[in-house]
């Protein structure tokens, strides 16, 4: 995770935005997603993180739940943290991990449900959105201090992020095929 984010933020100045992307769970909850849950636990999981409460968790399989806590302490030290350096958009951390969640999901299901895309377009249609590039790339705006309107826009999937997703969607497909099939 660390690895990732030092590409997003690369510059010595961003050390603290390093560190809030590196904690955003980002991997672990793909590779909960992809290889590890079944889509009946991965759709508790995304209930709990819409729920975003401590009592949620009392739903989850037992590997979740240290998991599951684990990620909402660490949002709510985010949070605060941003909040006390006077950054008035704390509130998209927990917005943009949920909406993570949801796309993580939205692929799983397609991928348990579907037979093989025919196009690259249906396959992008899910797998854009779950290369959580644009997910990453906006909590990088909030950290750094970018205003409302930037962070908004950039989760529309302007041009120049959908490219970059799907960049980061087919490298990172192209790497863990072999892996994945397994
Ligand atoms: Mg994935």
């Amino acid at each position: 995770m660390h690895f990732w984010m030092l590409g997003v933020l690369f510059e010595p100045q961003y050390s603290y935005g390093r560190i809030v992307l590196t904690k955003f769970f980002i991997s672990i909850f793909d590779d909960i997603y992809d290889s590890y849950s079944t889509l009946e636990e991965s759709r508790l999981l995304t209930m709990a993180m819409e729920r975003w409460d401590e009592q949620a968790a009392e739903h989850l399989p037992g590997y979740m739940k240290f998991f599951y806590s684990k990620v909402l302490a660490t949002m709510k030290v985010i949070e605060k943290d941003l909040d006390s350096q006077g950054n008035k958009h704390a509130d998209y951390v927990k917005k943009l991990l949920i909406d993570a969640t949801k796309c993580y999901y939205n692929e799983a299901k397609w991928r348990e449900e579907s037979d093989t895309p025919v196009t690259v377009e249906e396959h992008l249609r899910f797998s854009v959105p779950s290369s959580c590039c644009m997910h990453v790339a906006c909590l990088a705006f909030v950290v750094i201090g970018a205003s409302g309107d930037t962070i908004e826009w950039g989760m529309t999937y302007p041009k120049i992020m959908r490219a970059s997703c799907v960049i980061g969607r087919v490298i990172n497909d192209v790497a863990s095929h072999e892996r994945e099939q397994e």
